[in-house]
């Protein structure tokens, strides 16, 4: 068995049934897909929008793509036919056109909104209360292409292992507040999508329902 084969199978064997994994294969072959998805695995996570189409068209079909990276408005078009779920969704604007490109494609996009909890300075992600404000405020109540599905975030990029489980139970707590608030009537809002390869364990442990896991899988980037 292939070192890719084992990792898959060595890591979906350890999860909890409520917790899913997105292999990350930004910047790996499309051999090294086939050979994850020949060991079981279906959903996939990339992070540039032209990588994911061509991997998209070459690959099986029944592979969920996961967009997990910062997402540009002018190119959600390009995804929108086939994307199973956009993580880090991190404005009202990116929503809006979400909304608009999947209704072009007779589709409901599964969307998860980005917090950002971490200590290094990022223009990505709602803070904790940007996001409470955003689901509170409800426009996006008004979309009906989108159905927002839970929190995405990343934790410091640190060997402080408490200064991480802080930042995911921060998160879990933003969770359930809001799934218990503005999300109450909304049962698809029950996805937590953290923790990565040297995290995991920790996120899991704060609720992850999506771990997000590539070099573990894959090693290092093969281009
Ligand atoms: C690359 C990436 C991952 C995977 O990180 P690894 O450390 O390789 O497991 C997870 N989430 C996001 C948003 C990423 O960009």
């Amino acid at each position: 068995m292939s070192h890719i084969q084992e990792e898959i199978r060595r890591i979906t064997a350890s999860l909890p049934a409520t917790t899913s994994l997105v292999a990350v294969s930004k910047y790996h072959t499309e051999s090294c897909i086939e050979e994850a998805y020949a060991a079981g695995q279906r959903i996939f996570g990339e992070s540039h929008v032209q990588e994911l189409h061509r991997k998209y068209a070459h690959l099986p079909k029944d592979i969920k793509w996961h967009f997990i990276g910062h997402l540009q408005t002018n190119k959600v078009k390009y995804i929108a036919p086939y994307v199973d779920m956009i993580h880090a969704v991190d404005s009202m604007k990116l929503l809006t056109e979400i909304d608009k490109q999947a209704k072009k494609c007779g589709r409901v996009i599964s969307c998860l909104l980005q917090l950002h909890v971490a200590l290094e300075e990022t223009k990505f992600g709602f803070t904790p209360d940007e996001c409470r404000t955003f689901a509170t405020e409800g426009e996006w109540r008004n979309l009906s292409h989108v159905k927002i599905c839970g929190l995405m975030c990343m934790a410091s990029n640190t060997n402080d292992m408490q200064q991480v489980r802080t930042e995911f139970h921060q998160a879990l707590e933003l969770f359930r507040e809001l799934k218990s608030g503005p999300f109450a009537a909304h049962p698809s809002f029950r996805e937590c999508s953290w923790g990565m390869s040297h995290d995991y364990h920790i996120a899991i442990e704060e609720g992850s329902t999506l771990i997000r896991v590539g070099s573990s899988i894959f090693g290092e980037r093969t281009y």
